[in-house]
């Protein structure tokens, strides 16, 4: 038997000191406020169908054209896992192999690209990701990178300057998409630039499946060759990835996917894959997206009363960065000092920025993860006043003790499981 949080007597027998560890990572997650804007808490059958006995199945291929035998169940729970992802988001071809997001946009890439190819994306400290062709990256070492970024008055995304950067370095590709940026992308706008130069579009929607899957922000698919995800955000799944496509570019993509550089597909985790994305379809799940964007608004208005500097000013999304510079810490010191109080969240490099990404001047803040616990606009005034208190004011230790209990209070009131 497992309990609510998936440890069971197995475990207890094999590796009490696995158990001791996930005894304490769940007591970690239920008593902590978790600000992380890409986590979340899958659901008890999304963690079912990823601890299941599809972990034991090898099933290279793809649905009825394996490498092995046997794979008559397997093939089922992809064949749904696919057909509830083209409904979701109204794709044509639907990849759900990718291990990761990382992998999900190297798949894309070897679909079309050579090494050397000129790919035009988001700037890392602009808020792009590592895979979008950072130079300690595998995407930096094999392309011809060029960056865009925001602008330095508005913070958002100047598409002007990525017109003009199509124009001059004609890249094969452009891809949209991030990691860190709070305001809608216009993926129209980006499809007629990559149009313009004759380049692919990739978006990268990781950070926001959940609101484009119930139209909450406008979706790439009509406007993107290839549409790139992880299921384990917004989307609240299982971790790994899935890819998007025109019919077109299916067998390309399926083939740089698998063999090109994925083995054996995670059955297990394609199993729970498909759950999340039955939940995704319900009503429910719109509601919950919605909610997200409601906290989020709500803390980032709670944090510019409280004196901070939003990056762009705000967020229409469910993430916020503040820069820090005006009050004189560092990104690192900021996280390590909410971490003290239970409010866990990340440091995060902010556009223009002058330190190392491992100290950064800014933190990142989330909503998707509490709101799926149940909180609500009067829990988003709550975190934005300790914040607050523990950032701005030089809080003593009695008070960083009570905020700590604060938190362990709030969090017991709405439990995960
Ligand atoms: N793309 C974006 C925009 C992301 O934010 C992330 C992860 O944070 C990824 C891709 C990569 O996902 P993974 O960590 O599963 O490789």
């Amino acid at each position: 038997m497992t309990n609510t949080h998936g440890i069971g007597n197995h475990i207890r027998e094999v590796d009490p000191e696995i158990e001791r560890i996930l005894e304490r990572e769940w007591e970690r997650q239920q008593y902590k406020i978790n600000l992380i804007a890409s986590e979340n808490y899958a659901s008890p059958a999304v963690r079912e169908a990823q601890g299941c006995i599809m972990t034991n199945k090898y099933a290279e291929g793809y649905p009825h054209r394996r490498y092995y035998g046997g794979c008559e169940w397997v093939d089922e729970a992809e064949e749904l896992a696919i057909e509830r992802a083209k409904k979701l988001f109204g794709a044509e071809h639907v990849n759900v192999q990718p291990h990761s997001g990382s992998q999900a946009n190297m798949a894309v890439y070897f679909a079309v690209l050579k090494p050397g190819d000129t790919i035009l994306s988001m700037d890392l400290s602009h808020g792009g990701h590592l895979s979008h062709g950072s130079p300690i990256s595998f995407s930096g070492k094999l392309y011809n990178v060029v960056s865009y970024g925001v602008s330095r008055d508005t913070e958002r995304i100047d598409y002007a300057e990525v017109e003009a950067l199509a124009r001059e370095h004609r890249p094969q590709m452009i891809v949209c998409g991030a990691s860190s940026y709070p305001r809608e992308i216009d993926f129209k706008a980006f499809a007629e630039i990559a149009e313009d130069v004759g380049a692919y579009l990739l978006a990268d929607i990781a950070h926001i499946a959940g609101m484009v899957a119930v139209g909450l922000h406008n979706s790439p698919i009509p406007h993107a060759d290839f549409v790139s995800t992880t299921t384990h955000k917004t989307l609240r799944g299982p971790r790994g990835g899935m890819v998007m496509c025109r019919e077109e570019y299916a067998k390309l993509l399926d083939k740089a996917l698998f063999p090109g550089i994925q083995g054996g597909p995670l059955m297990h985790v394609i199993a729970a894959k498909a759950v999340a994305l039955k939940e995704a379809l319900s009503p429910e799940f719109a509601e919950y997206q919605r909610r997200i964007l409601d906290n989020a608004k709500r803390l980032a208005q709670g944090l510019i009363q409280g004196g901070f500097d939003l990056v762009s000013g705000g967020t229409d999304n469910h993430l916020m960065l503040v820069d820090l510079n005006s009050i004189g810490i560092t990104g690192k010191e900021a996280e390590e000092r909410l971490s003290e109080v239970g409010i866990i969240l990340n440091k995060n490099t902010i556009p223009f920025e002058t330190r190392k990404p491992f100290i950064a001047s800014g933190i990142r803040l989330g909503t998707p993860a509490i709101t799926t616990r149940g909180f609500g606009t009067a829990e988003m005034d709550q975190i934005a006043e300790w914040v607050e208190h523990v950032l701005r004011g030089k809080p003593s230790k009695e008070e960083k003790l009570s905020i700590l209990e604060g938190v362990r209070e709030m969090c017991a009131r709405y439990p995960i499981w």
